[in-house]
C-alpha cells in the first residue's frame, strides 16, 4: 500500500482500477529530407491534412458545445483558430522551403518551439496553452502520419485514468461513463483538464509529479477528490473502508442536492443567505449549480497572481464582467487585491518582506499604489454594470484606512464620468472585518460601510497571534476560542445596529462545526466553498434560530476552546439527532 497527496482539483471518491495512459503524443515522427521539387507536393499533403484535423475539430466542437457549459466550450475554438490560422500556415510553409524537411518533422519541430517558449512564460496560463499547441499539432501529425490514435473513447471498463497529463482533446472524448476519476502528475486547477473534469463532475488529483511511473495499469487505486489523498493497492480493510465512505459521500451528496432549490431558513423561519467564495472566473457557474444566492467573496488577487503581475483594466474588466454576467442578478462581492501576505508577487517586491503577514500587504499595499488601485476599481464599477456588484476591501485596520479607500473610490468613478464611460455609480461597498483593531472598532468602521465580511481566517490568525501557515501551532489557531466568540458577537451587533449586514468569507461560514453558534450570534450571510452550501444549508434547514441563540449564549460564557467544542458538539449531534459527526451529511 502506498500513499500520495495530490492537489483535490475536482471532488468525489472513487475506487477502481488503475488504467495508465500514455498517448502516442511521444510516437516516433519519420524525419527525412525532400528535394525541391517534392515541395509542393509535400505542401499540399499538409493541406489535406489541415482540412481533415479541421473537419475532425469542428465536429468535437460542436459536441463540446451541447455537452458542457458555455465558458468550457471555448476550449477547441482556440483550436480551430490556429489550424485556420494563416500566419501559421505560412510559418510551415517558410519551413518546409529553408529546411527541404519533410512536412511532419517541420510541424513537429514547430510544435516545441511554439510550446517551449509558451512554457519559458512566467504566466501559468500562457504555459497552460503549451498543452493545447502540442495537441493540436499532434493531430496534424496523426493525420499526415495516417495514425489511428488510440483513443480513450473505446474504454469499455471502468478505470482510474492515470496519467502524466491528459491533453483537453482526450478528456473530452474519453467515454466518460468509464472514467471514475482522473489521476495526473501534472496541471493546476486552471488548467483545462482540471476545469472539464470539473464540469463532467469526474473527481480529480493533479500535481502528483511521478505517480504515473510508479502505478501500473491494473493496480487498485481509491482517488479521494475532496481530501486529495491518492492510495494504490490499499489494504483490504483499508479498501473496505472506504468503498463505505465513497457509497456514503454521494448517497448524502444525492440527498442535499435536492435542497439546491430550497431556501437556507431555519425551522422557525429565520432566513440566511448562502453565498459562494471564488478565486477564478471559471468557478462561477459551478457555484450556480451549488444553488448558491450569489458571491461573497471573489479574491481578485489570483488574477494578478495567475498572471505573474497587475493585470490592466481591460482585462480584469472582461474577468469581472465575465463573473457578473454568469451570476444575473445575484449580488457578486468583488474583494480588492488581497496581494501580499502569503500571495506574493515577485515583480512589485511583495516578496522581499521581512514579516510579510503584518506587512505591505491587502489594503495597505493598494493605499500605496493609487494607481494600480485606481485601474482595478475602475475596472470593477465599468464591470458593475453587467450585474448585481458589491465591492469589498481586505485587512482593514481601522477607519482612516476606510476613509481613504473610499476616497479613490470617489476618484475613480469621477474618472469614469469625465470620460463618459458606464459604470455602476450605486453599489455597496463593504470592509472585511480580519484584523482585531477593526474587530474593536466595528461600530466606527460599521457607519462608513455597507455591510461587513468577516474573514475569520485572519481574524483567528491576528487575534491569537498564530500564523495560518504553520503546522507547529495549528493546534491554536480556535475559531471556538472565546476571544474568537466575543469579537464575532461585538461584529455581528456593531452591523445590526447600524442596520447593515453582517456576512462572513473565513473557512469558519462553510464549516458545519460552527453553523448554529454563527446563526446563534446573529450572522445574516454565510460565504464558504460552493462544495459545502448543500451541507450547510442541510443543518441550517434542521434547527431553530431560538435554540441557536441560546447556544450561543451559553457558548459565551465558557472559560476554554475546549468547553465551547464540547458544548457546540453536544448541542449540535442532539439538536440534528446524529451519533457523529460522521453521521453529518457530506462530512463537516
Ligand atoms: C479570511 O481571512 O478569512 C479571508 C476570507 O480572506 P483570505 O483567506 O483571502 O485571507
Ligand atoms: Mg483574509
Amino acid at each position: 500500500m502506498k500513499k500520495y497527496t495530490g492537489n483535490p482539483v475536482s471532488p468525489g471518491i472513487a475506487l477502481g482500477k488503475a488504467f495508465v495512459y500514455l498517448d502516442n503524443n511521444t510516437g516516433e515522427v519519420p524525419h527525412y529530407s525532400i528535394q525541391k521539387n517534392q515541395l509542393d507536393s509535400e505542401w499540399s499533403r499538409f493541406l489535406s491534412a489541415n482540412d481533415e484535423a479541421l473537419a475532425e475539430l469542428t465536429a468535437l466542437n460542436v459536441q463540446t458545445k451541447q455537452e458542457v457549459s458555455r465558458e468550457d466550450a471555448t476550449i477547441f475554438d482556440a483550436y480551430l483558430m490556429m489550424l485556420e490560422d494563416t500566419e501559421f500556415q505560412g510559418k510551415v510553409r517558410e519551413r518546409l522551403e529553408t529546411s527541404l524537411q519533410n512536412v511532419e518533422w517541420v510541424i513537429k519541430e514547430l510544435s516545441h518551439e511554439m510550446s517551449a517558449m509558451l512554457m519559458a512564460s512566467p504566466d501559468p496560463y500562457l504555459q497552460e496553452r503549451a498543452v493545447d499547441i502540442a495537441d493540436v499539432l499532434r493531430r496534424l501529425v496523426n493525420k499526415l502520419l495516417h495514425v489511428q490514435k488510440v483513443t480513450l473513447a473505446d474504454l469499455s471498463e471502468d478505470v482510474i485514468l492515470v496519467c502524466r497529463e491528459l491533453l483537453p482533446s482526450d478528456a473530452l472524448t474519453m467515454n466518460k461513463a468509464r472514467v471514475k476519476a482522473i489521476v495526473m502528475d501534472m496541471g493546476g486547477a486552471t488548467s483545462h483538464t482540471a476545469i472539464l473534469a470539473r464540469a463532467f463532475e469526474i473527481p480529480a488529483l493533479v500535481g502528483l509529479s511521478s505517480a504515473s511511473k510508479e502505478i501500473n495499469t491494473g493496480d487498485m487505486l481509491i482517488v479521494n477528490g475532496v481530501s486529495g489523498e491518492l492510495i494504490v493497492n490499499p489494504e483490504k480493510n483499508v479498501q473496505t473502508e472506504m468503498d463505505h465512505e465513497r457509497k456514503h459521500y454521494y448517497k448524502q451528496l444525492k440527498e442535499l442536492r435536492k435542497l439546491r432549490d430550497l431556501p437556507a431558513e431555519t425551522r422557525d423561519g429565520y432566513r440566511v443567505s448562502l453565498k459562494a467564495n471564488i478565486e477564478i472566473p471559471e468557478e462561477a457557474e459551478a457555484t450556480l449549480r451549488a444553488g448558491c444566492e450569489g458571491i461573497g467573496l471573489y479574491r481578485s488577487e489570483f488574477l494578478f497572481l495567475a498572471a505573474g503581475r497587475p493585470t490592466g483594466e481591460e482585462e480584469q474588466f472582461k474577468a469581472y464582467s465575465h463573473v457578473l454576467e454568469i451570476m444575473g442578478n445575484l449580488p457578486v462581492t468583488l474583494r480588492t487585491a488581497d496581494a501580499g501576505g502569503d500571495k506574493l508577487l515577485p515583480e512589485l517586491q511583495l516578496s522581499d518582506e521581512r514579516n510579510p503577514i503584518l506587512g505591505w500587504r491587502a489594503i495597505r499595499f493598494s493605499l500605496s499604489r493609487p494607481e494600480l488601485f485606481k485601474t482595478q476599481l475602475r475596472a470593477m464599477l465599468r464591470a458593475g454594470v453587467s450585474g448585481n456588484l458589491r465591492i469589498m476591501f481586505p485587512m482593514i485596520s481601522g477607519i482612516e484606512e476606510l476613509e481613504q479607500a473610499l476616497a479613490v473610490l470617489e476618484e475613480a468613478k469621477s474618472e469614469l464620468r469625465k470620460q463618459g464611460k458606464a459604470f455602476a455609480e450605486a453599489i455597496p461597498v463593504g470592509t472585511m472585518i480580519e484584523i482585531p483593531s477593526a474587530a474593536l472598532t466595528a461600530d466606527i468602521l460599521a457607519e462608513k460601510s455597507s455591510f461587513f465580511s468577516i474573514g475569520t481566517n485572519d481574524l483567528v490568525q491576528y487575534t491569537i497571534a498564530v500564523d495560518r501557515g504553520n503546522e507547529k501551532v495549528s493546534y491554536l489557531a480556535q475559531p471556538f476560542h472565546p476571544a474568537i466568540l466575543r469579537s464575532l458577537k461585538q461584529i455581528i451587533d456593531a452591523a445590526h445596529a447600524k442596520g447593515i449586514t453582517a456576512a462572513m468569507c473565513g473557512e469558519m461560514a462553510g464549516n458545519a462545526l460552527f453553523t448554529a453558534l454563527l446563526l446563534g450570534l446573529g450572522l445574516d450571510e454565510f460565504s464558504m466553498n460552493a462544495s459545502a452550501i448543500p451541507r450547510i444549508k442541510w443543518v441550517i434547514r434542521n434547527v431553530t434560530q431560538a435554540s441557536c441563540g441560546r447556544l450561543a449564549k451559553n457558548a459565551l460564557r465558557c472559560t476554554s476552546y475546549r468547553d465551547v467544542g464540547r458544548l457546540v458538539e453536544d448541542w449540535t449531534l442532539s439538536e440534528l439527532g446524529i451519533k457523529n459527526y460522521d453521521a453529518l451529511p457530506g462530512g463537516i
